[in-house]
């Protein structure tokens, strides 16, 4: 696909038609099943500092806090009774030892049979091997964004190379790798957009997550304009036609700028995974990326899958003694 194709259908296709193609694609490369993973944000410590992110180390405003072993356990626990499909463990960076972690991925697995996702950043090779170990299968590290200049600019003493080297090795350890970026940030062309998604399927990610860039207001873009839902569902669409291999979510970003019906015109758009949350309630305020953060729940993704015609297994609980999702979420 060339970067002119992919710039034709960002803009000048219009929507109908756009989401059509994108609704074809899927339905032949993925179908209609929508899977659904339990997302689990066990710490909002963060040795990084992006400007975006609400969670950067330089944010003296924002409550820290690791959960437990075994309050990630119950969450996780909470999770899988409920239907989802994957654990997903996600943090800022450097949070936690790794040799911690590793043990909270053996425990889960150990547990349930259910995959274990990562989303804890750049980290050593050493790390990412010892978590592949533990029995983690899949990373999620966005590129965030394909134009290298911005990359830099957004996060200091960092650069897009180093980011894609770690996408790299952690495919070269055998996991799955999942990459994404965000639109509308401050300083995006909208070329550089296409670049995102060439980027992407140069990649061969398994996995590509594309959210609208949400101000948080103690970070240095905290009064910048945000993303639109619009041009984010039609870059998704783009994606989806691009990528028809990858499992695309409908990200809680996305929901968050449409509360009414993200999740499920994300789905409508080309989408195949949802991500509700399952952060127990009394530190889930604290993880706070950007602000006014939609809480997709379970109940949500439900409502979102069967709006947009689709189907899904929350109905098949993978652990029937794992205790229910609310009494788990008590902390
Ligand atoms: N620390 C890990 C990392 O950066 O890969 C994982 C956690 S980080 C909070 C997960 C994702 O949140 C990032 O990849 C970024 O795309 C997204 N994010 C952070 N700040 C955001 C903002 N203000 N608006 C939208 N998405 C944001
Ligand atoms: Fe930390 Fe990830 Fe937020 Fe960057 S995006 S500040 S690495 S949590």
């Amino acid at each position: 696909m060339r970067r002119e194709d992919i710039l034709d259908l960002l803009f000048n296709t219009p929507w109908h038609e756009l989401r059509l193609r994108a609704a074809h694609v899927l339905e032949s490369a993925k179908g209609f099943h929508v899977h659904v993973r339990g997302l689990v944000e066990f710490s909002s410590n963060c040795r990084r500092n992006c400007l975006y992110c609400g969670l950067r180390a330089d944010n003296r405003r924002l409550q820290r806090y690791t959960l437990s072993r075994e309050r990630i356990l119950e969450a996780a626990a909470a999770a899988a009774a409920a239907g989802a499909d994957t654990i997903v463990l996600q943090s800022g960076e450097y949070a936690v030892k790794p040799e911690w972690l590793a043990r909270v991925i053996a425990d889960i697995r150990s547990r349930s049979d259910l995959p274990v996702t990562l989303s804890v950043g750049e980290q050593p090779a050493a790390a990412y091997a010892l978590w592949k170990e533990a029995g983690a299968v899949r990373y999620l590290l966005k590129h965030e964004t394909a134009d290298a200049k911005l990359y830099a600019a957004l996060h200091p003493g960092h650069d897009l190379r180093q980011r894609i080297a770690c996408l790299h090795t952690l495919a070269s350890l055998g996991y799955e790798c999942g990459s994404g970026f965000m639109v509308g940030l401050p300083g995006q062309r909208p070329e550089s957009l296409a670049d995102d998604i060439l980027l992407a399927r140069r990649l061969r990610v398994a996995m590509c997550g594309v959210g609208p860039f949400i101000p948080q207001a103690h970070t240095p873009l905290g009064k910048s304009v945000g993303g639109s839902a619009a041009l984010t569902l039609r870059v998704m669409a783009v994606l989806r036609i691009a990528l028809p291999w990858a499992n695309i979510p409908a990200t809680t970003a996305l929901a968050t700028v449409d509360a009414a019906s993200g999740q499920r015109d994300g789905l409508l758009a080309g989408a195949n995974v949802l991500m509700p949350g399952f952060t127990p309630s009394d530190v889930r305020e604290d993880y706070c990326i950007y602000d006014n953060k939609n809480r997709v729940d379970l109940a949500a993704a439900r409502q979102a899958i069967e709006g947009a015609g689709r189907r899904h297994a929350l109905d098949m609980p993978h652990m029937a003694n794992a205790p229910a999702p609310e009494a788990a979420a008590r902390p």
